[in-house]
């Protein structure tokens, strides 16, 4: 459906549901709505994932560091958390396999009193897993650790603690949570914010909206209205009650990306304890090397930036565990995100808040859903689709069918079709992998755009070609610059000077998709630069 039809179903229908906010957990909430047969619209400011969720450090997890809290305090509700984000992990594997994939991870040991503590952390993380869990967890010698993690500083190592998480590509991920919405008859417009909501009679009926596309601003009627955007949401709670007290702790996460060569490409590292006694991650990601993240309290905000201290804490921790020498001129990228964690006054520290989600009501009736990690996605949606029909006493409400529903690119994906589009199209193997990646079963069509001229690399070294630029418009509901080199290609989070040496042509690329004549394709050059020479 193209973008004039949705705007017109938008303003002419009556929704059961409106969510307001396109990350992961108002494109989950879309999708599980939408698959239960209710009509759904979904209004995004920016982009799919543009806030926190193609922000993440990419695993999903039940939470190994969630794990020791629930063994020291023996808190029941700790384990329950890990035991259920276990489960959806397995559900996240399971439906866009495309997209998520399991990963090994070893804890480096450097004292022995380490070894039992963290090895019986493990056995109760995969007892917990049950039949959900991807591998078992085991010890491995110092020469077995090396030989899986060779960058690690073998001085003092007594060996590692092998176990499984799994790991995926966050803003493509969330980006098929709203095409395949839209496959199940959400009608879903991004580049549109709430400006205000609409009440009758003291009850919250819908909202107001503006989209950067169209003129002026209409309205858009629901049933039930979700207020689903994460570290943003005491924004929208205030638009319902200006005098309403705030529910959310912002703290921000930095994460800085290294060339390849400093991880093995399957293998990652958990940091167990830093310098502040927290967890740090050393991973392959996309042929490249993430490591992150901080934790600091933050303001909320759309682009939160990254800052220089931050930067060398990762360093610093990198470089206290690598045998070689890594410095601020092997940082590609950086990117920093904001956790929306639901506040608990009792609490001072924001590592120790609760990640589980919380779903509030205003007393006019606007739903809130906040908390939770990207892993929970499904069950949060799934809660919140409940809690509306609860509300607006919906009919039919047939239960959540999306823990055994596959996302777009998944139900033929084949994980050796790389070869066979390699061989057929000519590509390099390194494109044919991510096409086949990254688009699941749409590869093909993707290889078959490409042979018709759009081939050419979009920067030298990566694997992005032009046809993903034209299939972003055309399919993918791309709209700007950032939307293709961020969240549709992972190129500005990879590497921002590529990105940057992409832009002109991806530019000259989307003018031709989306119409911009001369004076457009120049703005939306320059406000792309910027967020692209300074944090995305
Ligand atoms: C540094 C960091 C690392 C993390 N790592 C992991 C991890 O490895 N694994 C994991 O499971 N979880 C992880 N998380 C948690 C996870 O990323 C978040 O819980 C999740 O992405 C939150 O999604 P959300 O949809 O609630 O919020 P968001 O992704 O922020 O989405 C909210 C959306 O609402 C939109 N919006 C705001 N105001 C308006 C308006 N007025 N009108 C319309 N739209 C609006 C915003 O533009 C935004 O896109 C991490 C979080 C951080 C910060």
């Amino acid at each position: 459906m193209d973008r004039e039809e949705t705007v017109r179903r938008l303003k002419r229908d009556h929704f059961d549901i409106l969510v307001i906010g396109g990350g992961s957990t108002g494109s989950g909430i879309a999708l599980d709505a939408a698959a239960r047969g209710l009509k759904v619209a979904l209004v995004e400011m920016e982009d799919f994932g543009s806030g926190t969720s193609a922000r993440s450090t990419k695993l999903i997890h039940g939470g190994v560091r969630y794990l020791e809290q629930a063994v020291m305090r023996l808190d029941r509700g700790q384990f329950n958390l890990v035991r259920d984000a276990l489960r959806e992990r397995a559900a996240l594997l399971r439906n866009a396999p495309h997209l998520a994939w399991p990963l090994p991870l070893i804890i480096p040991l450097y004292r022995p009193l380490h070894l039992p503590y963290y090895w019986f952390g493990l056995k109760v993380y995969d007892a917990l897993a049950g039949k959900a869990n991807i591998g078992t967890s085991r010890y491995l010698s110092p020469a077995e650790t090396l030989r899986r993690f060779p960058m690690l500083q073998p001085r003092g190592l007594i060996g590692g603690l092998l176990f499984y998480d799994g790991q995926f590509d966050d803003a493509r991920l969330n980006v098929a949570l709203a095409l395949t919405a839209i496959e199940h008859g959400a009608a879903i417009l991004n580049h549109t914010a709430v400006t205000d909501l609409i009440k009758d009679d003291g009850r919250i009926v819908g909202a107001i909206v503006r989209g950067a596309r169209e003129q002026g601003e209409w309205e858009i009627r629901a049933a039930s209205v979700i207020n689903a955007t994460g570290p943003l949401s005491d924004q929208i709670r205030t638009l319902d009650d200006p005098q309403a007290p705030p529910m959310l702790r912002v703290s921000s996460g930095t994460h800085i990306v290294l060339d390849g060569k400093f991880s093995p490409p399957d293998t990652g590292l958990l940091i167990p304890k830093t310098e502040d006694g927290r967890v740090l991650f050393v991973l392959p990601w996309l042929s490249h090397t993430l490591i992150g993240t901080t934790d600091s309290y933050a303001e909320p905000t759309r682009e939160p930036p990254v800052d220089a201290g931050e930067i060398e804490y990762l360093l610093r921790h990198a470089r206290t565990y690598f045998a070689d020498p890594v410095g601020t001129d092997d940082v590609k990228a950086s990117w920093a995100g904001l956790r929306p964690l639901v506040a608990d006054p009792s609490q001072s520290d924001s590592a120790r808040l609760s990640r589980d989600h919380v779903i509030m009501e205003s007393p006019s009736g606007l739903i809130t859903i906040a908390g939770g990690k990207w892993t929970t996605y499904r069950k949060m949606a799934e809660d919140a689709v409940d809690y509306a029909v609860d509300q607006a006493g919906t009919e039919p409400s047939a239960p959540s069918r999306t823990a055994q529903l596959p996302l777009v690119g998944a139900a033929n994906y084949n994980p050796n079709h790389a070869a066979l589009l390699q061989t057929n199209y000519g590509l390099d193997s390194d494109v044919a992998s991510h096409l086949n990646r990254s688009y699941g079963d749409r590869a093909e069509q993707l290889a078959k755009l490409g042979s018709e001229g759009l081939n050419a690399r979009l920067a030298a070294g990566h694997p992005y070609i032009e046809a993903e630029v034209v299939w972003a418009a055309r399919v993918e509901l791309a709209q700007t610059p950032l939307d293709v080199l961020a969240r549709r290609t992972r190129i500005a989070f990879l590497d921002q000077a590529a990105a940057i040496e992409a832009l002109p042509r991806v530019v000259e690329l989307l003018a031709n998709e989306l119409s911009w004549d001369a004076e457009r394709q120049n703005s939306e050059q320059e406000q792309a630069r910027i967020r692209l020479e300074h944090a995305i």
